[in-house]
């Protein structure tokens, strides 16, 4: 029977980097949104570098790449090698040896004993609260009540995820310091250097995954991107920061 790679638990199908950092902050920040399409832009510009390397590694009659494609799908039989195989050679006639219909590994970071979420929404929150509080001071003493503070604090927050994006993105690590708003692991991090979650396992099939908990749900159901990995209250509190906002102004 002719094998057909993206039915072989061994294949990849690649997962751009912007779509996952995506579904770690959800959609909600102007600032991350244009760092997300310049990201988008860079990937299209890879993708377009793999495809023609492709064409050299096939004219050079070689089986793999040279390290992990991160825009074009690959065979992962051997990865935990590090050897990343041109799924097009190893199954060129439909009859790969190696094909293996079993189900694809679902290691996901969320399910991971590693994962680490970091501080920034639980601290954003509480920003957020005093600020409301101190807002809301204003109307019933008659004053007219400054929304400044929490329009520059929403800005901030988003300033901070663009850069966070742009440092998983380009540089790949974290330097002397975890993210605040991209989960890290801790398998893949040292005292002074941080691993993102979005870097460390591109395609749910991390060889370090270590299960957090039996029955541990997904908080991301791929429903709702901007539900992003920490559940609830962040997002719901922009929200509602901003409808507050807009309140105070009208009054
Ligand atoms: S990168 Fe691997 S070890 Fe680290 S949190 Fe994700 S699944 Fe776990």
């Amino acid at each position: 029977m002719a094998s057909i790679c993206d039915r072989c638990r061994h294949f990849r199908p690649f997962r751009p980097m912007s779509q996952r950092i995506l579904r770690e902050l959800g959609r909600f920040d102007q600032q991350l949104i244009s760092q997300l399409v310049s990201i988008i832009q860079d990937e299209r510009q890879v993708q377009d570098e793999e495809a023609t390397m492709l064409v050299e590694l096939f004219r050079r009659d070689l089986d793999r790449w040279d390290a992990r494609p991160a825009m074009s799908d690959y065979c992962g039989a051997r990865e935990v090698e590090g050897v990343f195989l041109l799924h097009e050679v190893a199954n060129r006639d439909g009859d790969c040896p190696g094909y293996d219909p079993g189900p694809r590994p679902s290691w996901s970071c969320h399910t991971c004993d590693h994962r680490v979420l970091g501080d920034g929404p639980a601290g954003d929150q509480k920003t957020m609260d005093e600020l409301k509080a101190l807002a809301l001071e204003a109307v019933p003493a008659g004053m007219n009540p400054s929304t400044q503070d929490m329009t520059g604090h929403l800005q901030l927050v988003g300033a901070s995820k663009s850069f966070e994006a742009a440092q998983a993105y380009y540089l790949g690590r974290f330097l002397f310091e975890q993210p605040r708003y991209l989960s890290s692991c801790t398998a893949g991090s040292t005292a002074v250097e941080y691993a993102a979650c979005v870097v460390r396992n591109p395609d749910d099939g991390c060889a370090d995954w270590t299960a957090a908990d039996a029955g541990v749900p997904e908080t991301w159901t791929g429903a709702d991107p901007g539900l992003s990995n920490h559940p609830g209250p962040a997002t719901a509190d922009r929200a509602e920061a901003r409808d507050l906002i807009e309140r105070l102004k009208r009054l």
